[in-house]
């Protein structure tokens, strides 16, 4: 069977049967003509887990939020999505203050 991601005919058992039943219409009626299939080495892992960028832990993809699953390289987990959200807040919070110092150090010096 042709994989359209590395462009080379490989084995049947390369390909995931969602793979095959597009490839092959008659599995799947007439809608799926033509669709393209690809290998398994070509297609992202569908397996449960995710390898997150920061921590370097795997962990299962309920750890990681929708939009992080597909950088399968990039992911980062929602225990670090959330520090690095806090630190971000942390660091709103302190130059908030450092603004409001300012200004009450203005307010003092017009007086
Ligand atoms: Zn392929
Ligand atoms: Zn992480």
């Amino acid at each position: 069977m042709y994989c359209y991601s590395c462009k080379k005919y490989k084995p049947l058992d390369n390909f995931s049967k969602s793979q095959r039943a597009k490839a092959n219409p008659s599995t799947n009626g007439n809608e799926s003509r033509g669709k393209m299939a690809s290998c398994q080495l070509c297609t992202p892992p569908t397996n449960s887990e995710l390898t997150c960028s920061l921590c370097e832990k795997t962990k299962s993809l309920k750890e990681f939020a929708k939009n992080q699953r597909k950088f399968h390289d990039l992911a980062r987990c929602l225990d670090c999505m959330y520090e690095l959200h806090t630190e971000g807040e942390v660091q709103r919070a302190m130059d908030l203050q450092y603004k409001e110092v300012a200004e009450m150090a203005e307010y003092v010096e017009e007086f």
